[in-house]
């Protein structure tokens, strides 16, 4: 009784019959040939989805419907990879400023060697939602242009004027000395040179174009 239903029903907006859709595999429910569509509950559907009609109009197959390289995060969201690294790398930056705001924050203005988890910081929590709001943006699309390192290249290699003297290299144990004697509430170390303010870049090579109007200037405040 289905079969002779599959071979003759038109399905709608298509001069297919079921049968002939059928034919091919579906990329919106995954049906693979021979198989009807289901809804996302899993009921059977009389009328197979649009793409697989559509594709099958057009007498392609294009095969299995490829598993969702999608990440499926603790809170139950699906994320991109992109997505993934944008919140490792923002949450963990969240979560050192942390030292700053909240339980065992120290304050650099007002450091307690003595007693560094006694300190109460100088991070609100709503500074914190903001600084984080910065931090989520600038970091999804950093990760965004080292995604396609080749396109973006001038951006890239713009962003690397920022390098200053002072700022201990990423990975150096140089960063690590630093790291732990903020850690532990020593701070201000003769010669320090605020973040914001102007010191002598690193002798790098300009890059070839000018970098985008509008761009910032490296070492500003
Ligand atoms: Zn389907």
């Amino acid at each position: 009784m289905s079969e002779y239903r599959d071979s003759d029903v038109k399905v709608e907006g298509f001069n297919l019959t079921r049968k002939q859709v059928l034919e091919i595999h579906c990329q919106d429910c995954g049906a693979k040939p021979g198989e009807r569509c289901e809804t996302s509950s899993g009921r059977v559907r009389h009328d197979p989805h649009f793409l697989r009609k559509a594709d099958r109009h057009d007498g392609i197959d294009p095969g299995p419907k490829a598993k969702s390289s999608n990440i499926k995060g603790p809170d139950g969201r699906e994320w991109t990879w992109e997505q993934v690294q944008s919140w490792v790398i923002s949450l963990s930056v969240r979560n050192a400023l942390e030292m700053f705001h909240g339980g065992g924050a120290m304050d650099p203005e007002n450091p307690n060697p003595e007693d560094p988890d006694e300190a109460e910081g100088f991070i609100t929590d709503r500074q914190m939602k903001a600084l984080n709001i910065v931090i989520r943006h600038t970091v999804s699309e950093a990760v965004s242009r080292l995604e396609n390192p080749g396109k973006n290249a001038q951006e890239l290699y713009y962003t690397l004027f920022y390098i200053n003297k002072y700022m201990e290299p990423p990975g150096s144990a140089e960063l690590e000395a630093a790291y732990e004697k903020i850690k532990n509430g020593e701070f201000d170390p003769p010669g320090f040179i605020p973040d914001c303010t102007r010191s002598e870049p690193l002798e790098l090579a300009p890059p070839t174009q000018k970098p985008r109007q509008g761009a910032e200037t490296p070492g500003g405040a």
